[in-house]
């Protein structure tokens, strides 16, 4: 069995038809699913990847992320962080302010005991080494773009059936697989499938996106503003741009999303660094919404959800993918231990349930607090917030706890 990343034509048209089984299907080839792949890539367990959209559509909003040390060491220990690290921009100082007051609090490499605080790393840039690495795996086969429309537990197997992209002439192919894993994000059709419920809350808030050139290089610094509309978060990427991600109301989101470029720069300037460089161009923006939503059991009948598919936060603090990592990592250890017992087993996966909900629960809770401290102009909060910074500015051992937790440095991994 061969990886394929080209339009996979395994059947004759209109035939419905079973494909190879496996031990592992994959529903989602975005960044958390495609590291399941990688991660499982040298174990004895067959694995599909099914992926409803082709590489370039996924690519097109130019998402980046903040990774922070806890996915390097996954990279690392997964074989590709070598590809992936002159591809990704470290920085080396994070700044936390709230709005215009002057004692804002810098984090530094001394307070995590490493050489820099995290990376941005590109959706692009991730998907592409990812499939990359998984060219040379035997075990896995990358089935896109075909999008998964029904999947059933029960019984010693689970199924999928699959439907093709193309659009004029669907063709519909079957797979078994022992273990569904739905890395479908946070829409998963699997997890309702799967009768997995959700619960949450959406923010009263959009995120806008977009990528800033400027003139000159600048210290590779990553920046978190807070204003009463929400946070403003800047990323720095490779070749002197930045990543912005603005969190606002949703009717100021949505009209700053409709601004000509000059006005877009115009409005977003003043919540800018001031000691930001001279920008010489803006992107196309994108809008997201902000949500909070956690799975109250992770495991189903022959069924497991990681990544967004599982949980969302806001994206302050940027810890979702970093989040949907470590599930994956967690998953890869417990799988190949129960192999080659039955790794659809409910009672054997419920341990990678204990260790994954609580510690993604106390992130998700957190990154709720900052947002609701931070996003707000009532007095007591303002100088509630501000007297933390100040405590964050001169306590080291507060500074570095909260960076830890933050860096997902906290809780051991397995
Ligand atoms: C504005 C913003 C900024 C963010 N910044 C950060 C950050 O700095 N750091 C960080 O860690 N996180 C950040 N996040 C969170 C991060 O984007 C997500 O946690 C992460 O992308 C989730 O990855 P995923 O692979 O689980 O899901 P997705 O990226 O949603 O991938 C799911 C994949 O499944 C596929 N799929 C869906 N349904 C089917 C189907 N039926 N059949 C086949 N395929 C299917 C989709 O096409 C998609 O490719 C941010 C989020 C937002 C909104």
């Amino acid at each position: 069995m061969t990886s394929s990343f080209l339009p996979f034509d395994p059947c004759a048209p209109a035939v419905p038809c079973q494909l190879p089984p496996v031990d592992v299907a994959i529903v989602g080839g975005g960044v958390v699913g495609l590291s399941l792949a990688c991660a499982l890539r040298q174990s004895a367990l067959k694995v599909a990847v099914i992926e409803a959209v082709p590489t370039a559509g996924a690519i097109a909003k130019g998402q980046a992320y903040a990774l922070h040390q806890v996915s390097r060491q996954f990279f690392r220990e997964i074989g590709v962080w070598e590809a992936l690290a002159p591809r990704i921009q470290p920085f080396e100082q994070v700044q936390l302010s709230d709005g215009t007051f002057s004692q804002t609090v810098r984090f530094d490499p001394q307070d995590l005991g490493t050489e820099v605080i995290g990376y941005v790393a590109e959706h692009a840039v991730l998907v592409d080494t990812l499939q990359a690495t998984l060219k040379a795996a035997s075990n896995v086969v990358v089935y896109c773009p075909w999008r998964v429309i029904e999947t059933q537990g029960g019984g010693d197997r689970a199924q999928l059936t699959l439907v093709s992209a193309d659009l004029a002439q669907p063709q519909v192919a079957h797979l078994s697989a022992r273990l569904i894993v739905a890395a479908d994000g946070g829409k998963s059709a699997v997890r309702e499938q799967m009768g997995l419920k959700p619960w949450g809350w959406h923010y009263p808030q959009s995120c806008v996106v977009a990528t800033l050139n400027v003139a000159h290089p600048q210290p590779v610094l990553a920046y978190e503003r807070f204003w009463p509309t929400g946070p403003l978060g800047v990323l720095p990427l490779p070749g002197d741009r930045y990543r912005v991600v603005w969190t606002l109301p949703h009717e100021m989101a949505a009209a700053v999303l409709a601004l000509e470029d000059a006005a877009f720069l115009e409005r977003l300037r003043p919540y800018l660094d001031p000691a930001m460089a001279e920008i010489t161009g803006v992107s196309e923006r994108f809008i997201f919404p902000t949500q909070l939503m956690q799975v109250n059991s992770y495991v189903g009948d022959r069924c497991v959800v990681i990544g967004d598919a599982a949980h969302r936060c806001h994206p302050v603090g940027g810890q979702g993918l970093n989040l949907g990592l470590r599930d994956v990592w967690a998953l890869a250890a417990q799988l190949q231990a129960i192999a080659p017992q039955d790794i659809g087993s409910y009672p054997q996966l419920r341990q990678f349930q204990r260790q994954r909900f609580w510690q993604n629960s106390l992130t998700l809770a957190f990154t709720d607090l900052l947002n609701r401290l931070f996003s707000n102009n009532w007095l007591p909060l303002v100088l509630l917030r501000r007297g933390g910074l100040l405590a964050l500015r001169s306590i080291p051992i507060l500074r570095q706890g909260v960076l830890r937790f933050m860096a997902g440095l906290t809780f051991p991994v397995s």
